[in-house]
């Protein structure tokens, strides 16, 4: 997002006139940023050729699945829905990994008939898996190396107390399970939260896969999850990239010469992909002077943007109809009928009832975390691509709310 002639632009689309055309609140996306994020994390392993596989959680339309696997993608998968979007977007099952947690059997059991690749993060389901299947579908499994990640513990998945993964101390018992019942394991994986800075956490964790590794000969990836950390206030640290890949990619290539096999490298970025493609735009309904502070109350709420809330996630805001005004000090919140704050003491030119503010770094788990609470609709998506804004979900209506209920006799 950058000032051109007085206006906040994103790739050269006015942000303002995005709100004007399409309705606020509006999430857009910039296409661009999507796909430079995704060639920069591509570039940044080579000569090796990393395979990476979008975490849809973050954002799920059809048109961000689209253009990602125009640009070489594949898809992680949380939910037979997902793996159903991702199929309907065009990907091969061959490009998505389904890596649920705490489903049922029949789920898994589902995306095998989809024919996607399986990660198992339980050794019950391990267990019934192999009774189902035994060596005539592979799957991958997923190890809990309990390093330490940081951020929100919410967000944290490597942890002791975490319910994701199988925890590495319980590799004797996988492998028992997977030698009785001839499980072919064709990939290790591990995803330990959303928050990691350092590339030596991402190199801890790659030591303990390629240690398990040697328990498992039919392997034909490994997949080191994501965890990427952007940045979300301007002085934050994010994670180095680069650095970590020049650190990783030797390591990789040491290890295949051990493990005999070259295997292939996997990543499943959500947030590092999408997160900063994305701008919230919403309206300011009122400013509402109280003896504290001075409230810009505006058309949303944790209804669309729920991370502050629920993470105590920070987005900078911006108030794009007067980008040249006069700083002053405001709280942002949100119109639900709880507290539900956008960001306290935020600087932002002077505002005014009628003006459009934006929130930065609404990409990742923003839409696909909204809901319907206080009977509001869920806001329209636009992306801008080819030079264009287009709508790629109009907003809901009156009849969405009620479309599944059934009226009884009373
Ligand atoms: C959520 C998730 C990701 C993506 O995490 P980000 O922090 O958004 O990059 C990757 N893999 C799995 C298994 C996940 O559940």
């Amino acid at each position: 997002m950058e000032i051109v002639n007085g206006k906040y632009n994103a790739s050269g689309i006015n942000l303002e006139d995005i709100a004007t055309e399409f309705g606020a609140p509006v999430y857009v996306y910039d296409g661009n940023k999507i796909i430079e994020q995704y060639t920069r994390l591509v570039n940044a392993f080579k000569p090796l050729q990393i395979k990476v596989k979008y975490a849809c959680k973050a954002l799920n339309n059809s048109a961000v699945l689209q253009l990602l696997k125009k640009h070489g993608s594949g898809l992680d998968t949380v939910s037979i829905n997902e793996v159903k979007l991702g199929l309907k977007a065009g990907f091969a099952p061959n490009d998505i990994i389904f890596t649920p947690n705490c489903v049922s059997i029949e789920e898994i059991q589902e995306a095998v008939k989809l024919g996607v690749h399986i990660n198992i993060d339980n050794i019950s389901i391990l267990e019934q898996f192999g009774h189902l299947y035994g060596n005539t579908v592979p799957c991958c499994i997923r190890i809990n190396p309990h390093i330490l990640a940081g951020g929100n513990s919410k967000i944290s998945t490597g942890h002791i107390d975490s319910k994701f993964g199988i925890s590495v101390y319980q590799l004797r018992h996988v492998v028992r399970v997977v030698k009785s019942s001839n499980i072919k394991v064709n990939g290790l994986h591990m995803h330990t939260g959303s928050d990691i800075l350092d590339a030596g956490v991402f190199l801890q964790g790659a030591e303990i896969l390629f240690d398990a590794a040697k328990d498992f000969p039919d392997l034909s990836f490994i997949d080191f999850g994501s965890g990427f950390k952007v940045g979300y206030k301007e002085e934050d640290i994010t994670t180095d990239i680069e650095e970590l890949a020049s650190a990783l990619a030797n390591r990789f290539q040491e290890f295949c010469t051990e493990y005999g096999r070259d295997l292939e490298l996997w990543f499943e970025p959500g947030k590092f992909l999408v997160s900063e493609s994305g701008y919230f735009l919403v309206k300011v309904n009122v400013l509402k002077q109280t003896t504290a502070t001075v409230f810009v109350g505006v058309d949303s709420g944790l209804n669309h943007l729920i991370r502050p809330m629920l993470y105590d996630s920070y987005h900078s805001i911006v108030n794009i109809s007067n980008p040249e005004g006069k700083q002053r000090i405001y709280t942002v919140v949100g119109y639900i009928c709880e507290t539900d704050t956008f960001g306290w003491d935020r600087k932002l030119s002077e505002v005014h009832e009628g003006d459009i503010l934006c929130f930065k770094n609404a990409g990742a788990y923003g839409f696909t975390m909204s809901s319907n609470y206080n009977a509001r609709f869920r806001p329209a998506e636009v992306l801008i691509w080819n030079g264009k804004a287009q709508l790629i979900r109009k907003r809901e209506t009156f009849e969405d709310l009620t479309r599944n209920e059934i009226e009884i006799a009373l």
